[in-house]
């Protein structure tokens, strides 16, 4: 078992209400803004990915950055990991459908040279990664959706596979007894991975997969596709990820900000903590939501926030891989 590093921010506020704590918080991010860290101590090789299960992928990511291998291949060879595992229920195989019983998947992968691919409510295909790799690398396109998505995927030669195993669809069976069957977005129904790396040459690359809300309606697509919302990355700056309710990354396109945050200066923890505080901004007495931001220097610095307690990140470097507990807007 691996030790936590806590970095829960501790303040002497119980909220539920987010719009109270607006202005007290975006002050203490607005007086500390300023990066203390040197130019040229750059942490590298060092991958970071979202949730419990990032620690699996790290592992996929670190045998490539190890050995002198690109941060772009390893963001693609880690998150593969959790897409092929049928435990993670959010990410590829395995991962929860939408209302109507079919698994839809969204991912994106961008590079340190700004390239980015992405494929949005692709179906049957186990790797959405690298289809997106193949977009980015192979077409003129960024972003491909559906049936055209799944017809690239199998010209490329990727295989046709049902995603949905026993365990989703019985999950989604007992969904449809109890619910009302509306879709809900809240914090109960994600687990995007997200992994951002740094290269031996200190390249940054940056991969986000998943299947997505649970139950969310056909044809939803979440944040994960979209470059600047879920995934952005800089290689003069910075890069970010993000998990949580899609709908309240894109309004914000909260890596993107991150980024840009990065870039005038702020860390990667005073810039996700921004940006949380505009997602909290914009969604006032929204008392389930959840996201969570995942940000890296490029001197390997790391940064996360996260609206509510839970968050959690796993970092690999050349001491290990461990999982961290990310600090929160609202207090546990
Ligand atoms: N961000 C994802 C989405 O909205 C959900 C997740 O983090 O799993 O599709």
């Amino acid at each position: 078992m691996q030790d936590r590093r806590k970095f829960i921010k501790t303040t002497a506020l119980a909220v539920p209400a987010l719009g109270s704590l607006i202005g007290a918080r975006e002050a203490q991010s607005r007086d500390d803004a300023t990066s203390t860290r040197q130019p040229g101590n750059v942490r590298k090789p060092l991958v970071v990915s979202t949730w419990n299960h990032g620690l699996a992928a790290n592992v996929a990511a670190w045998r490539v950055l190890e050995r002198g291998g690109r941060a772009l291949d390893a963001v693609e060879i880690g998150v593969k990991v959790s897409e092929a595992d049928p435990k993670v229920q959010s990410v590829g195989y395995g991962g929860l459908p939408d209302r109507d019983g079919r698994v839809t998947l969204d991912a994106s992968i961008m590079d340190a040279s700004g390239r980015c691919g992405s494929v949005a409510f692709l179906q049957e295909i186990k790797h959405p990664i690298s289809v997106a790799r193949r977009v980015m690398e192979e077409t003129p396109h960024v972003m491909l959706v559906g049936e055209g998505a799944l017809q690239f995927a199998l010209q490329s030669g990727f295989e046709r596979q049902d995603l949905l195993t026993p365990e989703a669809r019985a999950a989604w069976e007992k969904w449809l007894e109890e619910s009302d069957a509306m879709p809900k977005v809240d914090a109960q129904r994600h687990d995007t991975i997200g992994m951002v790396a740094i290269d031996a040459q200190g390249d940054l690359s940056g991969s986000c997969t998943t299947s997505g809300l649970a139950y969310k309606m056909h044809g939803r697509v979440g944040d994960s596709p979209i470059i600047g919302a879920a995934l952005y990355v800089d290689n003069e700056v910075g890069a970010a990820c993000a998990t949580g309710v899609g709908e309240a990354v894109i309004r914000t396109v909260g890596s993107f900000l991150i980024v840009e945050l990065m870039r005038q200066g702020h860390t990667p923890e005073q810039a996700c903590r921004e940006a949380i505080a505009r997602v909290v901004r914009r969604h006032p007495g929204d008392d389930d939501l959840q996201v969570g931001y995942l940000a890296m220097s490029r001197d390997g610095e790391i940064g996360s926030c996260s609206v509510r307690p839970g968050f959690q990140y796993a970092v690999h470097d050349t001491s290990g891989n461990e999982l961290c507990d990310s600090s929160s807007w609202v207090e546990g």
